[in-house]
């Protein structure tokens, strides 16, 4: 299926890697808070809200006995806000039905709310350092371009569990994660520093158009623009939930700053509509809106 070597990426890996506060910690509690904040949220941004997080929720537990509404104030600028809500109820039902401990378990993992086949393979390598293998937007692309070909879910994921070396999985994962993110990058891969290239079916062919990359599984096609969209006029009455006001729905149009639009008050509606399906804030028997 591919013939990618093992051992120069973990030779190239060994000695590149960043020293992340994530990488320190062997607490799933810990790495599933780091992989929800780190999908659609930058590296950077991550480092300083990971450790705030963990010291008003360090444990599991202290999540799960809080209100969904602190966990929403505590994830402030994450963007995405409907992680913060998985990332409470997944608290609620470690701390309900697993006693508090995480499951070393796929299906059991797959169970939570919010976490899917990435996170959950993400929380057995990085946490319980299982030779599982998270196939991501950066490992999505080099498996594909190693292999010329887009790829299927089904097809990546066997690709990627075949590949892990025995009792090697967390190395593995971080490294392939490096791979993707350092070298074999979205628009500019660096294929003459790349430790794989000569298995590399795409680098070998001459790197053809289009790209095996795009659309292949697991390889995001990025994120759509902020500025402008519904997500931020969202957004923005999300947060003045979260400064602890309770909006009337006189007010719902002027807190997501759409005042000016033909529509405003429309989507500032179905903004506000959404917020609550998405457990992000209810409704007070005036039909004001506030944090849970
Ligand atoms: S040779 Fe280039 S395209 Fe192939 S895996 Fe390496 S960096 Fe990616």
């Amino acid at each position: 299926m591919i013939d990618l070597a093992v051992d120069p990426v973990l030779a190239w890996a060994s000695g590149r890697r960043d020293d992340l506060p994530w990488r320190r910690t062997r607490d799933p509690w810990a790495v599933l808070v780091s992989e929800l904040m780190l999908q659609q949220t930058q590296v950077a941004r991550v480092v300083p809200r990971f450790t705030q997080f963990l010291e008003r929720f360090p444990t599991v537990s202290v999540c799960a006995s809080a209100g969904v509404g602190a966990v929403v104030e505590e994830w402030a600028g994450l963007g995405y806000n409907r992680r913060a809500v998985n990332l409470h109820r997944a608290a609620v039902e470690v701390a309900e039905r697993h006693d508090g401990a995480f499951p070393a378990d796929l299906d059991a993992l797959l169970a939570l709310p919010g976490v899917g086949p990435y996170t959950a393979r993400a929380v057995l390598a990085f946490a319980f350092e299982l030779d599982a293998a998270v196939v991501d937007t950066n490992v999505g692309r080099v498996l594909a371009r190693q292999v010329g070909e887009r790829l299927t879910p089904k097809v990546a994921q066997s690709i990627a569990d075949a590949l892990v070396p025995t009792g090697r999985g967390w190395a593995w994962n971080q490294a392939m994660l490096d791979l993707g993110a350092l070298v074999c990058t979205k628009r500019s891969p660096t294929c003459m520093e790349c430790p794989v290239r000569s298995s590399c079916a795409w680098f070998v062919a001459g790197s053809p158009e289009p790209d095996p990359a795009i659309g292949s599984a697991g390889v995001s096609s990025g994120q759509s623009r902020f500025e402008g969209s519904f997500r931020q006029g969202r957004a923005r009455l999300l947060d003045e939930l979260r400064s602890g006001t309770v909006v009337a729905p006189a007010q719902f149009v002027q807190a997501c700053g759409w005042a000016e639009r033909d529509d405003g008050e429309r989507d500032a509606q179905r903004a506000a509509v959404s917020l609550v399906a998405d457990g992000l804030a209810v409704l007070t028997d005036e039909g004001s809106l506030r944090l849970p």
